[in-house]
């Protein structure tokens, strides 16, 4: 049972879409482009960032929070930045409303106009470099790093739940340090944890690499990033990391006393993961029937859903689904009885087939009578019987959801192995972009006219230079001009 969702091969979109509001991750609001993110979509979000705030902390970041409203003046100090960020900025003129003269509706009261406008930041470093000014003295306050968890508001013109929104929830990674080889080592490092969280938790297989200078972030010298490949074949950026250079330091004039007595601009790193890895997530597992959760991210792992006819077998049902509860959470795994007498077992099966709970256990009277148990994988909509007598849940439901995680993970592997390919002339690339989609390894010549005009020929953009593969001489695909190395082309969301 589907609960009417669109087919994905019919309407990828449609279908996208509707699974968002279907599984109750989030809807949109009155304001375009804004999104109401609801509590199931939220505790998914939370066993992300439950998971991306410990990687954080283990490697000697700190949260802390920077305000909100940043003064426009801060946002022009470095040129990039502000050219980067100028076009989408949301800006408060006036702290105040009042009646219109009719009294029939309110207004922006003239009179309290804001001496210096502010930016609801879009992104934190202006206002951050701008504290760090008075944080960092000597060699000894570094390296400093900070991580914090916020919103942050990019007046996008076209919006995609989770994936592209006008505002959007995530992480800002800030870091400072005394020498441009620390900072760049953060870098990647950041990067390197994107990707092993994308990968062990989301189960999702990403390519780290470097972008292209079109690509790269307003007011950074070098952006790392994790790829990922979703499955309509369209690339989805899954998370940055900026080397920043002294490009911050210098527009804030953040210095430092060095160990050897001068007066040295501070180097810096930025990253950040959204919300847009929940549409990352949907889009990479989730299937006709819903979302395909990995148990590591799912609110709920294991569902009980009782069969019976009468009260009589409810209770005797009851009594052996809490002994299965009472066997599964002291082992960390989340487990739910839905013992509801509102909707049939049917339903059910349905709505958590819609919601992606990873396993789902079925409970009737003669299962308890056999001492077996029914469980069907979301994964694969596999089922089989487990005899209670011969199988222990304690290993068995673990080993289970481990294997899934697992399954997931391959799944989303094999399928990126299959939509990867290698060309190596302009025909090809076209072909295969338009038949097939997915990743297109080509060589570039490195210019940005080139990508530009790839870009308006076929609607393709340079994802990342891979950092994971041999040096290869070559042609540029589209000029022919020599290429020093082969990049990830693809159409992106
Ligand atoms: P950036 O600061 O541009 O490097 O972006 C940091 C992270 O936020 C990246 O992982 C982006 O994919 C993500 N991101 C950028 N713009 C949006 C948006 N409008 N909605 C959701 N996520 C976004």
């Amino acid at each position: 049972m589907s609960k009417g969702l669109p087919k994905r091969s019919e309407d990828y979109s449609l279908w996208y879409n509707e699974l968002v509001k279907k599984a109750d991750l989030a809807e949109n609001s009155a304001v375009r482009g804004c999104m109401v993110i609801k509590p199931y979509g939220y505790s998914i979000w939370e066993n992300m960032q439950k998971e991306l705030d410990r990687m954080f902390k283990e490697t000697g970041h700190s949260n802390a929070y920077f305000p909100l409203f940043i003064p426009k003046s801060y946002l022009s100090k470095e040129a990039s930045h502000v050219e980067g960020f100028a076009k989408e900025c949301a800006v408060v003129t006036h702290y105040r409303l009042k009646n219109s003269e009719d009294g029939k509706s309110v207004i922006v009261d003239p009179e309290a106009k804001l001496e210096e406008e502010l930016i609801v930041r879009p992104t934190s470093e202006t206002v951050i470099w701008s504290t760090y000014k008075n944080w960092i003295q000597s060699y000894r306050d570094l390296p400093l790093k900070i991580n914090q968890w916020a919103n942050v508001v990019r007046w996008e013109m076209r919006t995609r739940l989770f994936l592209r929104t006008a505002e959007f929830l995530w992480q800002e990674g800030h870091t400072a340090h005394a020498t441009k080889e620390e900072a760049i080592e953060e870098t990647e490092l950041m990067m390197n944890i994107y990707a092993q969280f994308a990968e062990e938790f989301m189960g999702l297989p990403v390519v780290k690499g470097i972008k292209s200078e079109n690509e790269r972030f307003a007011g950074a010298v070098e952006t790392y990033c994790i790829e990922a490949l979703m499955q309509d074949g369209k690339a989805l950026q899954a998370g940055t990391s900026h080397f920043l250079g002294q490009n911050f330091a210098k527009a804030f004039d953040v210095k430092f006393a060095s160990k050897e007595g001068g007066l040295e601009l501070v180097w810096g790193t930025s990253w950040g993961v959204s919300t847009r890895l929940m549409g990352a997530l949907i889009m990479a597992h989730s299937d006709d029937n819903g979302l395909v959760l990995p148990p590591k991210l799912a609110p709920i792992q294991v569902v009980i859903v009782p069969i019976y006819r009468s009260n009589e077998e409810l209770d005797a049902i009851e009594a052996k689904a809490h002994e299965i509860l009472n066997a599964l959470k002291p082992l960390g795994v989340s487990v739910h009885f839905d013992h509801r007498d509102t909707y049939k077992p049917g339903w059910k099966f349905a709505e958590y087939e819609l919601k992606g709970v990873p396993v789902r256990i079925a409970l009737g009277p003669r299962d308890l009578a056999n001492n077996t148990i029914e469980v069907a994988r979301r994964d694969t909509l596999s089922k089989q019987m487990v005899n209670l007598n011969e199988v222990d849940l304690k290993t068995f439901i673990p080993e289970l959801l481990e294997e899934i995680q697992t399954g997931i993970y391959q799944k989303a592997f094999q399928f990126r192995q299959d939509n990867t390919t290698s060309v190596d002339t302009w025909d090809d690339f076209q072909k295969v972009l338009e038949e097939k989609g997915g990743f297109i390894s080509a060589h570039w010549d490195g210019s940005s006219e080139t990508e530009n005009k790839i870009k308006e020929l076929t609607k393709a953009t340079i994802r990342c230079i891979p950092l994971d593969q041999q040096k290869e001489e070559g042609s540029c695909v589209y000029s022919g001009k020599p290429s020093s190395g082969r990049v990830l082309f693809a159409k992106a969301y």
